[in-house]
């Protein structure tokens, strides 16, 4: 039977930072597995990747046109073009067996090897065809050929392990020939929302009830990060109910979130069972909005209990587990981006805590401004879709208007 923590634990009212390094302490195994590269969307590589090929394999062209020689151009003019004969049609995915000769041009498709003895190709904008002859209005530069290897080199590192796939990796990943890559396996993450009042979505509202939104925010949120999330139906506030919940996602998952519960009302009843029968690690942060959260252990899976308030769950997510699961896989992304801004207004911090507010940022054409638009209450997730990022105000900061802060974009 795990020990029942006390209030006056010192992992109780920790700071983000502690949060974050005290979560450290708690790991699960993490495994791989091959997949071929069109599943490996928001997945994370497991080695560093080395190219296969030279990108492009060959010199080719950049330009439907004609490829010849500069030299023959040099004293091309509109009144008085040069005439050149020519002497093949070449599409991409062909190669010429012709060695091009002085007077001579190959009509060329983008993407076309350049045949040999070519030096330059001339776009077909810039000639006029006249049977199989053209005439080249001006000198043509050696332009326009794509050099081999000028992107990658063969045996060259180009994504490092640990890098958040997305479909640019995929089709890097392609390019350079990998049809299958090593990925890490997707943690099983048991979502469970708790509450009385709450009722799926697409039924009618009894008085007193609200839609259950939070499962589902935390449904995308998992997924963005590659992980596999399991949806429990919500919970009603009884400790038995909740107990058979925490046992059963205990069972199927690698990590269980829950949603409400953990502040200091009286149906908080995840606080209390975690308290009573589970293993916390710490309880409550130094942020607004979200300070409830506590992360420990049910049954030796890792367990957050996350506020009910749709932008606290929202919010405690991006800032605590989602560090959390890139550092326990080792995963250099996705990053939450944090960018200086100018704030076109005070914003009023805290006491003891880091303030987390909604704002706007926008480019005024200069630099990067923020500013407050919607009411800042913590049930309000429409803020969350008006707004763009949350200030980083440290604790006993407010911020002034025409200050730059620290922002995180989400
Ligand atoms: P709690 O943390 O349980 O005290 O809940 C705080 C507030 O968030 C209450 O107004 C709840 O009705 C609301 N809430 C709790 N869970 C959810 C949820 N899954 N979806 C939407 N709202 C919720
Ligand atoms: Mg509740």
């Amino acid at each position: 039977m795990p020990t029942p923590h006390s209030s006056n634990n010192k992992n109780y009212f920790v700071s983000l930072e502690e949060a974050k390094n005290l979560s450290k302490t708690i790991k699960i195994p993490i495994f791989e597995e091959k997949l071929t590269i069109q599943d490996t969307h928001n997945r994370v590589l497991v080695n560093d990747i080395y190219s296969k090929i030279n990108d492009p394999p060959f010199d080719n062209s950049s330009m439907d046109g004609y490829a010849l020689i500069y030299s023959d151009t040099i004293n091309a003019t509109q009144s008085n073009p040069i005439e050149l004969q020519i002497i093949e049609t070449l599409p991409a995915g062909e190669e010429s067996n012709k060695k091009l000769t002085s007077g001579f041009a190959i009509k060329i498709m983008t993407g076309a090897p350049i045949p040999s003895g070519a030096d330059s190709i001339i776009m077909i904008e810039k000639t006029k065809q006249i049977g199989d002859k053209v005439l080249i209005y001006n000198p043509s530069y050696p332009n326009y050929i794509r050099k081999k290897g000028e992107n990658l080199s063969k045996n060259q590192l180009i994504l490092e392990k640990g890098t958040h796939i997305s479909p640019r990796e995929i089709g890097l990943l392609a390019t350079m020939g990998y049809s299958e890559v090593s990925v890490i396996k997707q943690l099983k993450i048991s979502i469970i929302s708790t509450g009385d009042e709450l009722i799926p979505p697409g039924q009618e509202l009894l008085p007193g009830q609200i839609y259950e939104s939070n499962s589902y925010v935390l449904e995308g949120l998992i997924k963005e990060m590659g992980h596999f999330p399991i949806r429990h139906a919500s919970v009603t506030d009884s400790i038995d109910n909740l107990r058979m919940e925490l046992d059963k996602a205990s069972e199927h998952s690698d990590l269980i979130i829950t949603s409400g519960g953990v502040s200091m009302g009286d149906f908080d009843l995840v606080r209390k069972i975690m308290e009573e029968e589970g293993d916390i690690l710490f309880w409550r942060i130094k942020i607004k909005p979200g300070s409830p959260p506590l992360f420990g252990k049910w049954n030796n899976t890792p367990i957050f209990g996350l506020p009910g308030n749709p932008v606290s769950s929202h919010v405690v997510f991006q800032i605590l587990i989602n560090p959390w699961l890139r550092y326990i896989t080792n995963t250099k992304g996705p990053p939450l981006k944090t960018i200086k801004v100018k704030l076109l207004e005070n914003i009023k911090g805290t006491k003891d805590s880091v303030t987390l507010r909604r704002i706007v940022i926008e480019n005024n054409g200069s630099e990067m401004v923020a500013y407050t638009k919607t009411h800042q209450g913590s049930g309000n997730l429409h803020s969350m879709i008006v707004a763009n990022a949350l200030t980083m105000l440290p604790p006993g900061k407010s911020g002034k208007k025409n200050e730059t802060i620290d922002a995180l974009l989400f």
